[in-house]
């Protein structure tokens, strides 16, 4: 049995480009669709088939990789895609969706008789380009051997966290980190936002914080962007920011708990995106403490 698989990947933004680019490096055949198809056919020189839809995408494959937006975006394109699938295929499904969108999307694979995988990674656009995610996957046993080749040309690590796709509990355990992710880049915002009010040089703060327990790179990452103004390329928009902190906020309504931290994140979120941040890297949301542009 060969090792080497086609791979549609539906989907080329920051992440899904990169993905599809350390999967058709790893020699597997990949074919590749993006709405906007011009974020896709730089993947050609990796070798990849550029489709002009997601059913000319999925012609063929032996596994089918969703890297969009949201979970309804994913269920928009593969109803497109429907009539360039077989039953059988392996579907794995990486956007960050949240369990009820799992839910959803699950159900549809089943009716089309896909055999799918929740599979949302950690890590964002270096680690991606460099094969460095870790895949969060629940799904049957038996598809497993299929995809280790493909986790393996995407990520340096595959968490398996259950059987049952439907359940969602990738995607759900994929909620609680972006929410350490998201609150720890707010705070990081409202640091600098803070030193800027009070007249502290941000340097000073770090100096402070060194190598003890209140240290921490992604901090001094964050920061960094908004000081050298690296916010684009962004590694992770406001905007999908802004779509991760309500998902979050509407899975732990759903589950009896209130998130105060989680809300306050979506509105600074949503306040950069109105101020024209929307697709520069979060760590813009430092912009939402001020009404007047600051340096
Ligand atoms: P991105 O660069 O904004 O890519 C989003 C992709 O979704 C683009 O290909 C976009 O197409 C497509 N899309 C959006 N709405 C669509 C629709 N209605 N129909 C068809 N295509 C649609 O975002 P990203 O950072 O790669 O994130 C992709 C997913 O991975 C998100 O769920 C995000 O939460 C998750 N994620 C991101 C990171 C990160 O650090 N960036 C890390 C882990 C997980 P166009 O190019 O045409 O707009």
């Amino acid at each position: 049995m060969t090792d080497k698989f086609t791979v549609s990947v539906l989907g080329t933004g920051i992440m899904g480009a990169a993905m599809a680019r350390n999967i058709a490096r790893a020699g597997h055949p990949v074919r590749a669709w993006n709405r906007t198809r011009a974020k896709a056919e730089p993947l050609a020189a990796d070798g990849a088939h550029i489709a002009d839809t997601p059913a000319e995408a999925v012609q063929g494959a032996d596994v089918v990789l969703t890297m969009l937006y949201d979970g309804g975006a994913v269920m928009e394109v593969m109803r497109e895609a429907t009539p360039g699938l077989r039953p059988g295929v392996v579907w794995v499904q990486s956007t960050t969706a949240g369990g009820e969108a799992t839910a959803e999307l699950a159900a549809f694979a089943e009716e089309c008789g896909l055999v799918f995988y929740d599979a949302p990674v950690l890590g964002t656009r270096q680690p991606a380009e460099a094969g460095q995610l870790t895949v969060l996957a629940a799904g049957p046993e038996e598809g497993r051997a299929v995809l280790e080749p493909v986790f393996g040309a995407v990520g340096a690590r595959t968490v398996w966290t259950g059987p049952d796709a439907a359940e969602g509990s990738a995607s759900r355990l994929k909620l609680l980190a972006n929410s350490w992710v998201l609150a720890a880049t707010a705070a990081a915002g409202e640091v600098l936002a803070l030193a800027r009010a009070l007249d502290v040089d941000p340097e000073r703060f770090f100096e402070l914080i060194a190598d003890g327990p209140l240290d921490m790179g992604y901090l001094r990452a964050k920061i960094g962007l908004l000081v050298d103004g690296e916010l684009t390329p962004p590694s992770f928009t406001v905007a999908t920011a802004e779509k991760d902190a309500r998902l979050i906020l509407e899975a732990a309504e759903r589950g009896g708990a209130r998130l105060h931290l989680a809300a306050a994140t979506a509105e600074r979120f949503r306040r950069a995106a109105e101020q024209g941040h929307a697709d520069e890297d979060m760590a813009a949301a430092y912009f939402a403490s001020f009404d007047e542009p600051r340096p």
